[in-house]
């Protein structure tokens, strides 16, 4: 004959959750926001399941007793709270949890309150932690901001499951009281409800190691593809993506231009007002391009001060709008943000057709070079300018 002990599945899971709490930080280090709040959410769960077993060791109803209780409660449903905050982070949203902390708050203070009475703390606490998961269940079945893994349904149901369960140990606590005297009873439900918990802590942990892994991912390809200075793409994923831009007008027969931007006597910022300075000067340059920028045009941080932007679907008069709309930006605000006009030379190269067929057959590689070629000429007119190349 099969049998469920309650108290000793109740027991295992509390030493499982213990090696999670100390093997978590230290698997996972604890430099990433969302990985601690999940942690922390580990470690009070934990907490909440030591204080219960404590609880049950006590005089029943003794001060003790009551004590342990309460911390467990507050213990286990503040640990939610922090679970979902993590959850929110890893779907690409801010992390606030209202819902699930102000029903943490009521669920403790009722339980406190109405401790005396057995049937109603149990029906109380179970229901409002199950309410408490539904709504971090409902948190999770929103689209996420971020394209994210397959660890939130994992997520989502081991929760429902844990829901589910906890509400039919409310039912059971609060209306056949008898059938439910203690936390130990070996009733079904508190059986399924023992075997499920230990069942969804492995799967939630598995979850939140996958959450984690899918964001480091996230980080390593931002690491890969951006400039750690100013945020812009850099040169090798800017290529990258220009090929393909260019090959998709190419097909289309639209207009590409590319600008190549040179800031001018970079050098002596940086010996006059100092490194820092020439940074900042390096970061508003990127802002300035950000903000001028329109929907498809690509812009990189080509290396140093220079700087390259694709545009497609642009002939040669809207890469000179863009360049004159830069140009009008750098005035408005580098004076006010570093103390000095910042200026720049820049080169345009535009697609060639094949003088043979007729056809677009540029590439990236050429039209830099071209771009160069005229950035150049415009250094040699004296800086501040920007010109087209033109073939000779
Ligand atoms: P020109 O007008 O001919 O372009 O002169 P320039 O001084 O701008 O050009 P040069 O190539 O002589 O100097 C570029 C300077 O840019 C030298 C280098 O120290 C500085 N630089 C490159 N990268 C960074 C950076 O990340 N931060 C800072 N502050 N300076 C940088
Ligand atoms: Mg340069
Ligand atoms: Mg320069």
């Amino acid at each position: 004959m099969l049998r469920i002990d309650v108290s000793s599945l109740f027991m295992t899971m509390t030493l499982n959750l213990l090696i999670m709490a100390v093997a978590l930080p230290y698997f996972m280090g604890r430099e990433n926001r969302a990985a601690r709040y999940a942690q922390t959410g580990i470690m009070l769960q934990t907490a909440g399941w030591i204080f219960l077993l404590l609880s049950s060791t006590c005089q029943r109803g003794g001060w003790a007793d009551q004590l342990l209780s309460i911390l467990a409660m507050a213990s286990v449903s503040s640990g939610m709270v922090f679970n979902a905050m993590a959850f929110e982070l890893w779907c690409g949203r801010k992390p606030t949890a209202y819902v699930p902390a102000i029903i943490a708050v009521l669920m403790t203070t009722g339980y406190g309150i109405g401790f005396s009475h057995y049937a109603f703390r149990v029906g109380w606490s179970n229901g409002l932690l199950a309410l408490q998961i539904a709504t971090v269940i409902v948190s999770l079945c929103r689209t996420p901001q971020i394209p994210i893994g397959r660890w939130r349904w994992l997520l989502v149901i081991s929760l429902s499951v844990q829901m589910v369960v906890l509400a039919l140990r409310g039912v059971l606590g609060a209306f056949y009281t008898a059938e439910f005297p203690n936390f130990y009873a070996p009733h079904l439900v508190n059986q399924i409800f023992a075997l499920s918990s230990n069942a969804m802590m492995v799967l939630s942990v598995v979850a939140i190691l996958l959450a984690h892994r899918d964001e480091m991912a996230r980080e390593l390809e931002r690491l890969a593809t951006q400039d750690g200075l100013t945020g812009a793409l850099n040169r090798r994923a800017w290529l990258l993506q220009s090929r393909i831009d260019l090959a998709s007008s190419l097909r289309y027969r639209q207009p590409v231009g590319v600008l190549m931007l040179d800031l001018d006597y970079f050098k002596q910022i940086n010996d006059t007002h100092g490194h820092a300075v020439g940074d900042r000067a390096l970061q508003l340059f990127v802002t300035g391009l950000r903000a001028v920028s329109r929907a498809g045009d690509l812009f990189c941080r080509y290396g140093g001060e220079e700087f390259c932007v694709l545009l497609n679907c642009a002939d040669l008069a809207a890469v000179k709008a863009y360049d004159e709309r830069l140009r009008l930006w750098l005035q408005q605000h580098s004076a006010g943000e570093l103390g000095f006009a910042l200026s720049y030379s820049a080169g345009i190269a535009m697609c060639q057709r094949d003088v043979n067929t007729g056809i677009e057959s540029d590439t990236i590689e050429s039209m830099l070079q071209r771009a160069d070629i005229a950035l150049y000429q415009a250094k040699s007119h004296g800086r501040g300018c920007t010109l087209a190349w033109y073939p000779v």
